[in-house]
């Protein structure tokens, strides 16, 4: 036996990829199946963004770059944060990764050992709680509730912090449940940190462009009272249709910066270079399609909520942000994996469970709503035709 240490006992993993799979070998096999499961802009990238990788590749960027990423690309994330939330940011506390998943890594390997405590929200991002596990932290689920609007409840929150508790981690807009947190609850929360002074947040704002209603995103780089020690999660795989190219950025404070870059000179060396470049010409140039893209999102958002809202025993909340839906099944009678595994395999609509996203997503399905209108309502109605026909298992 190969023996490689108990940690890898512990680590988990995405369901969504495990779909995804499950749908494309589906599909390959003749079936028609509606991917509603993983959550990626059904978009192309702008092709200007595109043109700056091709462009970069003929002017002879294709070696090394500095760790970090390189300096234009950093400027030009600090700038972006200054214009959109008018916090200044100086480009030598910007990170350029390999996607937004290596921040949570990073910052997760940075706290997380026995005798620790990590906060994270539940339900939540599934890699969260399996890189706590994996270094073999305490994971302390927040509860992210219905009742709620899926915001994270500021009291419930510091209530849970522990004198053990090292790293706190939010998310909004929220995956999986579309949820946007208020500014006020976010206030109250940053106000009760100042008790908490070892407690490092680490801000997962990946869908910051994606919120509707006339909601605002607030970034957490804006309360000074806690930027000495804020991480900040964000990248390009969301705003411009990029989840391919593996770029993400991360914000830290202090000395954390300095741990960071030594973990990526470890384990990556830098970001592809040409990646890069398209990023620069992402945040540089028009923003239109982004724009767009969100548009198409919010109508999007009202069809599938109202098509849910129709189907038996289903309702669901109008998600504020992302690009997730949440319905409640429990009127179904199905509980939530027994169903999207029946979804997919018997009507050919893939999607995940609510479980996959922690113990207080049972009860609910995800439903990504980056594909077609007319995908979705063909998955609205085989999913009515479902309900309606089987009992549950
Ligand atoms: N954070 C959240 C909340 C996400 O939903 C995702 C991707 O689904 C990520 C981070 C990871 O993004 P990336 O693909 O850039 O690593």
């Amino acid at each position: 036996m190969l023996k490689t240490v108990a940690a890898f006992d512990r680590i988990g993993e995405e369901n969504a990829f495990a779909v995804l799979a499950r749908a494309t070998r589906l599909a390959a096999a003749g079936r028609d199946i509606i991917n509603l499961g993983i959550g990626q802009p059904d978009f192309r990238t702008p092709d200007f963004i595109v043109e700056a990788a091709v462009k970069a590749l003929h002017d002879g960027h294709h070696g090394y770059t500095p760790a970090v990423g390189i300096l234009p690309l950093r400027e030009a994330v600090a700038a972006d944060l200054h214009r959109r939330f008018a916090v200044t940011i100086a480009p030598d506390t910007v990170m350029i990764l390999p996607g937004g998943k290596p921040t949570m890594f990073m910052s997760i390997l940075m706290f997380g050992e026995p005798g620790a405590d990590i906060l994270y929200p539940d339900p939540g991002f599934p890699i969260y709680r399996s890189m706590i596990e994996f270094t073999g932290a305490r994971p302390v689920p927040v509860p992210i509730r219905e009742e709620n609007n899926f915001a994270f409840s500021a009291e419930e929150t510091l209530e849970l912090i522990t004198p053990q508790a090292r790293l706190l981690i939010l998310n909004s807009p929220a995956n999986p449940t579309g949820g946007v947190t208020p500014k006020p609850e976010i206030d109250k929360l940053v106000a009760g940190l100042e008790r908490h002074p070892d407690v490092v947040v680490m801000s997962d704002e990946i869908y910051d462009h994606m919120v509707y209603d006339g909601e605002t995103h607030v970034c957490l780089l804006q309360y000074s009272s806690i930027r000495d020690r804020l991480i900040l999660l964000n990248g390009w795989s969301k705003t411009y249709a990029m989840t391919g190219w593996r770029l993400g950025y991360a914000v830290w404070p202090g000395k954390l910066y300095d741990h960071a870059r030594k973990l990526a000179v470890n384990l990556h060396s830098c970001v592809n270079a040409a990646a890069q470049y398209a990023g620069l010409a992402a945040l540089t140039g028009p923003q239109d399609d982004v724009a767009k893209m969100v548009a198409e999102f919010d109508k999007r958002r009202k069809i599938v909520v109202e098509g849910l809202n129709r189907l038996p025993g289903m309702s669901c909340a109008r998600p504020k942000g992302a690009f997730y839906a949440f319905p409640n099944i429990r009127r179904t009678g199905w509980k939530a994996k027994p169903l999207a595994h029946a979804l997919l395999e018997e009507a050919g609509v893939a999607l995940i469970g609510g479980p996959d996203f922690g113990v207080l997503g049972e009860g609910y399905l995800r439903l990504s709503y980056a594909n077609s209108t007319e995908n979705i309502l063909r998955a609205l109605e085989r999913m009515g035709e479902f309900l309606a026909g089987r009992k549950a298992a």
